[in-house]
């Protein structure tokens, strides 16, 4: 089933979007960016190919020199970090229509997690430096 093409999109409805996503886990971003890209924690679903549905254009914020955010422009709903160059797309998990299909199994940049909140979930929790380390020389692929 983990070929299989996921349905999703914003909260409006003005972004519909397919996706493929490369396993059935997500992982959450506790960096600085992302919470506050996303007004909580990104909880996100690496995706091998993500098409927009006819007629619906994102808007696009680039935010670091090598990534950008996609979210809706009419209702704001955060729906995608992905690499510039095309090489990962990260897709918010609850941007899917049914976001009880992942697992979570992993939290990144723990080590810029605020202390006033944690998750109770058993996952691997790696620091930035960790996931730079895990992804070089390609750069970071969830921050930024
Ligand atoms: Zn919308
Ligand atoms: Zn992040």
């Amino acid at each position: 089933m983990a070929d299989e093409r996921l349905q999703g999109g914003c909260l409006c409805g003005a972004v519909r979007f397919s996706a493929l996503p490369e396993t059935r886990e997500m992982g959450v971003c506790h960096c600085s960016m992302c919470r506050r890209w996303s007004g909580g924690i990104f909880m996100a679903v690496a995706c091998n190919d993500v098409a927009m549905a006819e007629g619906s254009v994102p808007g696009v914020y680039g935010s670091s020199e090598y990534g950008e955010r996609v979210f809706c422009e009419r209702c704001g709903s955060s729906l995608m970090w992905r690499m510039r160059d095309g090489s990962h797309s990260s897709v918010s998990a609850q941007a899917f229509d049914d976001p009880t299909v992942f697992t979570f199994t992993s939290e990144i940049f723990i080590d810029e997690k605020p202390d006033n909140y944690s998750f109770a979930d058993s996952t691997q929790k790696m620091t930035g430096a960790e996931v730079f380390a895990l992804f070089a020389p390609k750069q970071d692929p969830q921050h930024g």
